[in-house]
């Protein structure tokens, strides 16, 4: 009888899931800052007002011109970061329930992806999305443990800078010391047979509580402020991924689940149409550059179904090719974008999760974005034709 449970539950998941599309991007607009000047680049001239419940549109003027673009839901500037949360927690409880989730933050620097992702610091009531799950994830355990279930956790914290991955949990300063973009160890990346990934001399701590995960959390934290002091305000250079995997067995039905929530604040995307950088401001900027427009290629192969997915090109994709696109029918990838007035990169993903092309030949701007931006590359990989079929 609980196998029949679990099997309905899984696939009125799968239906949800289906219904929803498997990646979903939400846009959320950023309140105005006392620091912030008025955009050069682009405005927002209009966006669902709090009220409309299902808001999706939203309008930027650009070069005097108009441009409307469509996401899964707009979250304005009053949203709170229970709004928010409310929109992803059933995916959070998917992990539980042993399937693959990636939660992407993708935005400019200081348009809201760290608040998003971990909220404001000092204050607990504007906690973000990873201590929201980490409650979530924390709570279902303890109910579904009543019901027989057993469940392992395993915590890892890294960043991606330069290409290079750097542990955030190690006790051991060497290892996590970068010396011109090296890492004193090579933290690999491998993927086995059965779907899992593996990095090579990563600290995979196991925890029980959510008092662990938040004390790892904190470590990781100061990890990169210390990071931060030597490398130049890293952070926003670089990609923090936040790793909980999740194996779970039921002792009366010795039914088993291994899930993974992955959750990830993004390098700041504003580098990658900033050019005339020199020296290790190149090298930074070609690295985010790559990885971003990496992760960009990856999302078009998949949503086009192509045979072939570059998850090589890049460390971030490769990291992450198990959840975002191995087995389609059992990986989830959602995004949340981190906003601000300028929506030029935003548009990216929108146009590859709808395939609405007609939009996308529409937007003038496209080719607006200097140097080679991983929009820009779209926009030219359309103009070839090559998605013609899916119009
Ligand atoms: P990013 O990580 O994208 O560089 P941050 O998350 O650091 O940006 O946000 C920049 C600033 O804006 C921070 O001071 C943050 O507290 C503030 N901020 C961002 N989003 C919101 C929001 N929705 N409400 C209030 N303050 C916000
Ligand atoms: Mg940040």
């Amino acid at each position: 009888k609980l196998i029949e449970g679990e099997k309905l539950r899984k696939r009125l998941h799968n239906t949800i899931l289906e219904l929803k599309g498997n990646i979903r991007v939400f846009c959320r607009v950023r309140p105005l800052l006392p620091d912030d000047v008025s955009g050069t680049e682009g405005k927002i001239i209009s966006y669902p007002s709090s009220t409309e419940a299902q808001g999706r549109g939203i309008e930027l003027l650009q070069n005097g011109q108009k441009h409307s673009f469509t996401f899964d839901k707009v979250f304005t500037p009053e949203a709170m970061q229970e709004d928010v949360f409310v929109e992803i927690s059933q995916l959070v409880q998917s992990a539980l329930d042993g399937y693959k989730v990636c939660i992407f933050a993708y935005g400019q620097t200081g348009s809201g992806k760290t608040y998003t992702m971990m909220g404001k610091p000092g204050h607990p009531e504007q906690k973000g999305l990873i201590p929201r799950s980490l409650e979530q994830i924390f709570q279902t355990k303890q109910a579904l443990e009543t019901q027989g279930w057993k469940y392992d956790m395993q915590v890892s914290m890294l960043e991606i800078y330069n290409e290079t991955i750097r542990d955030l949990l190690s006790t051991n300063r060497d290892a996590s010391r970068i010396e011109n973009g090296t890492a004193g160890k090579q933290y690999a990346i491998k993927h086995d047979a059965d779907g899992n990934t593996q990095v090579s001399d990563l600290t995979v701590v196991d925890v029980c509580t959510k008092r662990e995960v938040t004390f790892l959390l904190d470590r990781a934290a100061h990890s990169r402020s210390v990071g931060k002091t030597q490398m130049n305000e890293q952070s926003s250079r670089s990609h923090f991924v936040f790793t909980l995997r999740i194996s779970g067995v039921n002792e009366s039905t010795e039914q088993q689940v291994q899930g993974v929530l992955n959750l990830i604040d993004l390098a700041g995307s504003e580098r990658l149409s900033k050019s005339g950088s020199t020296g290790d401001r190149l090298k930074e900027t070609q690295a985010i550059n790559k990885s971003l427009s990496s992760l960009s290629d990856v999302i078009f192969a998949l949503a086009k179904k192509e045979d072939f997915v570059p998850f090589r090109n890049s460390k971030l994709t490769y990291l992450l090719q198990e959840y975002i696109g191995l087995k389609r029918d059992k990986y989830v990838i959602q995004g949340i974008l981190g906003t601000n007035e300028v929506l030029l990169n935003w548009v990216l993903w929108r146009v590859i999760h709808d395939w609405n092309f007609y939009l996308v030949s529409r937007l003038p701007f496209l080719g607006w974005s200097r140097g080679k931006s991983c929009l820009w590359r779209i926009a030219s990989s359309l103009e070839l034709g090559r998605v013609e079929e899916d119009r």
